[in-house]
């Protein structure tokens, strides 16, 4: 859910609780959805810190390259959720530029994958990671090309005012169109009200991304719904309490 704090908790919940289990790596739709919530460079390198302590932080230019590769996957990603074509053949193109290796060392101790790209420069580990994104989002890409699970989003709502109408791409609007909260109280083009852009693979019964979302959600609609609601909680609580004092 992109409307936690800073550093997503959604990899701290995936964790399994058995210290035993192994940790999942990160894969594409993780760093996706952890990209959504990251508004400059210092939010990107507070979660690069936690998945990858003891790595060296990447420098602004290596992060802005990550960050044009990532744009890549998430426009192909929107063909897909939206029943588009996506473009095969800039993806192949990349593709064909790709080596991949298996790279123990580099990634020990780190949430990242060790199959990485080869990059000419060997310290460049967002290169690295990026070559191996598109790898794996183009296998999941031939996947769905050829009938296999295709993208959902969560249905979640979040306030953030950070944000500014510049962050509302045409795409992003088109997503929101779908949310008829927005719609109803015209909240579409409100930069301050987001829609939570977290993505699954395949058709999930759920809408939300987690229960701290889904929470929030019922949170906000019942406020803009009810506009006294959260006054009138707030009251009741208070109230409770005096009794409860006395
Ligand atoms: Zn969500």
């Amino acid at each position: 859910m992109a409307g936690r704090a800073k550093v997503s908790t959604k990899n701290a919940a995936d964790k399994p609780s058995d210290p035993k289990e192994p940790v999942r790596p990160l894969d594409w739709r993780d760093i996706l959805n952890e990209e959504a919530a990251w508004h400059d460079y210092g939010d990107f390198s507070e979660w690069f810190r936690q998945i990858a302590p003891g790595l060296n932080i990447p420098n602004t230019t290596q992060f802005e390259q990550f960050r044009s590769s990532l744009d890549f996957i998430r426009e192909q990603a929107s063909c897909i959720y939206f029943g588009l074509e996506p473009a095969t053949g800039a993806l192949n193109a990349k593709l064909n530029l790709i080596s991949l290796e298996i790279d123990l060392a580099a990634t020990a101790e780190t949430r990242l994958p060790s199959l990485l790209a080869v990059a000419k420069n060997d310290d460049d580990i967002l290169e690295r990671l990026a070559g191996a994104l598109i790898v794996g989002f183009a296998q999941f890409v031939a996947d769905y090309q050829k009938g296999g699970p295709g993208l959902c989003r969560c249905e979640g709502v979040f306030r953030d005012a950070r944000l500014s109408e510049e962050h509302l791409s045409e795409s992003e609007k088109r997503y929101r169109r779908e949310i008829a909260l927005l719609e109803e109280k015209r909240l579409l083009e409100d930069p301050l009200i987001q829609r939570c852009a977290d993505f699954f693979v395949g058709r999930s019964k759920a809408r939300f991304c987690s229960d701290a979302c889904r929470f929030m959600t019922f949170q906000i609609s019942k406020q803009l719904k009810e506009p006294g609601y959260l006054a009138e909680k707030q009251r009741r609580y208070r109230t409770k309490r005096k009794d409860s004092l006395g």
